[in-house]
C-alpha cells in the first residue's frame, strides 16, 4: 500500500514537473528577453512613452501576461519580476487593448503626471494652449491614435468663435490648420461646414503620419465621424486604403490646402491677428506669411515640432 502510493505520488509528481519545468523555464526566458528589450530601449532613447500608454499598477497585476499578448503593436510590455512593465514605450500608439484584457484592473490609459512633462503642451478643456487663439489637436497634444485625432480638430472648431468683423478683411482667414493629418483634415471639413475662412497648410501630401507607416501596415481605427463626410465605415484599413481614403476626402471637398510648405513661427502681430510663418519645401528661401485670427497645431510628433512650439511660446507642464 504505502508502495502503491509512493509510485503514484511520484508519477504525478513527475507529470507535473514534466510540463511545469518547461513553463518554469520559457517564463524565466521571457523575462530575461524583456529585460534586454528593455535595456536596448533605454539605450536608443526608445523606452519612454510620448503619447498616452499603460499605466500599470503593480500591487494590482498578476503577472497573468494577457495585457503583453493582445498588444496590436508588439513588443510595448514585457513580464519583468512577475509584473507587467513597459519595456518599449515609444512604439506605443495607446490602442488601449492592454486596459481592455486586463482581468484584474491594474491599467488604465494615460499620460500620466503631465506637470513634469516637458514634452506635453498645457491645453485647456477646448485644447487651447496658454497663448489665447492657438490651439493643438491630435497626437502632438499628447493622445495618438487616429480616433482622438478626428475628435480634437472637430472639438476645436465646434466651440471656434471668430470675430464677425474681421472676417470681412480678404487677407485674414477665421482660421489657419497646420497639419494634414487625421486632426488637420478633421478640423478643416469642420471649418468648411461652418463656413468659415480656413486654410490648411502640410509640408507633404495630405494623410500625415500614415504615410510613413510600413507598407500593408493594418490600421485599426475606432468608428469615427468626420464633418461632411459622415463616418469612416471600417475599423481596419490597409495603410493604403486609408491614404486613398483621405485623398478622396481632400478632393471631394476641395480643401482649401497649400502643400509643401513647412510651418517655422506662428507671431501675434495684434490682439486678434497671428502671422503664420511659411517656407517652401522645394525652396527654402521662398517665404510665404498668412494672417489668422486663429491657429490650429496639428503637427503630429514625428520630428522637431516641440522645439517649434517652444520657438512660438506655447507653455509646457515642465518648463526645463
Ligand atoms: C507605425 C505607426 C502605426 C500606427 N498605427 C495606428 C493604428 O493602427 N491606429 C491608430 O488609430 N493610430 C495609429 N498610429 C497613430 C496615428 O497614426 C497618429 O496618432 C495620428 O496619425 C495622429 O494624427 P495627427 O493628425 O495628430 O498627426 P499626423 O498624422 O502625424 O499628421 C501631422 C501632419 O503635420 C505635418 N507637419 C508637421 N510639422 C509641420 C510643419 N512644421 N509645417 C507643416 N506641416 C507639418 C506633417 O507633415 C503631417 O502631415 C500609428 C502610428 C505609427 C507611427
Amino acid at each position: 500500500m504505502i508502495l502503491e502510493n509512493v509510485v503514484t505520488w511520484t508519477l504525478v509528481g513527475g507529470v507535473i514537473l514534466f510540463f511545469l519545468l518547461p513553463y518554469i523555464r520559457q517564463t524565466k526566458k521571457n523575462a530575461q528577453l524583456s529585460l534586454e528589450t528593455k535595456e536596448r530601449s533605454k539605450q536608443m532613447g526608445d523606452d519612454i512613452p510620448t503619447v498616452q500608454h499603460p499605466l500599470i499598477n503593480p500591487s494590482l497585476c498578476i503577472g497573468c501576461g494577457t495585457c503583453v499578448r493582445k498588444c496590436p503593436e508588439g513588443t510595448i510590455l514585457g513580464l519583468v519580476g512577475g509584473k507587467s512593465t513597459i519595456i518599449n514605450g515609444a512604439n506605443c500608439k495607446g490602442h488601449g487593448r492592454c486596459e481592455a484584457s486586463c482581468p484584474v484592473g491594474a491599467i488604465t490609459i494615460g499620460l500620466g503626471d503631465t506637470s513634469k512633462r516637458s514634452d506635453i503642451p498645457i491645453l485647456d478643456e477646448n485644447q487651447q494652449t496658454s497663448i489665447e487663439g492657438i490651439y493643438i489637436a491630435g497626437e502632438l497634444g499628447g493622445y495618438a491614435l487616429i480616433r482622438n485625432a478626428v475628435n480634437q480638430g472637430k472639438t476645436i472648431i465646434k466651440q471656434l468663435k471668430p470675430d464677425a468683423t474681421l472676417s470681412k478683411q480678404p487677407d485674414l482667414f477665421d482660421v489657419i490648420i497646420i497639419g494634414g493629418g487625421p486632426a488637420g483634415i478633421s478640423a478643416a471639413l469642420g471649418a468648411k461646414e461652418k463656413k468659415f475662412s480656413y486654410l490648411l497648410i502640410d509640408q507633404q501630401a495630405i494623410g500625415g503620419t500614415v504615410r510613413q507607416y510600413p507598407r500593408e501596415k493594418l490600421v485599426l481605427t475606432d468608428l469615427v465621424e468626420l464633418p461632411l463626410y459622415g463616418k469612416l465605415t471600417k475599423s481596419e484599413y490597409t495603410k493604403e486604403e486609408l491614404i486613398q481614403t483621405w485623398e478622396t476626402i481632400h478632393k471631394k471637398f476641395k480643401i482649401h490646402s497649400l502643400l509643401t510648405k513647412k510651418l517655422f513661427n506662428v507671431v501675434r502681430q495684434d490682439e486678434s491677428t497671428f502671422d503664420v510663418r511659411v517656407t517652401d519645401i522645394n525652396d527654402p528661401k521662398n517665404i510665404g506669411r498668412y494672417k489668422a485670427q486663429n491657429v490650429i497645431l496639428a503637427l503630429g510628433r514625428r520630428g522637431n515640432e516641440i522645439a517649434l512650439l517652444k520657438k512660438i511660446g506655447i507653455q509646457f507642464g515642465s518648463e526645463d
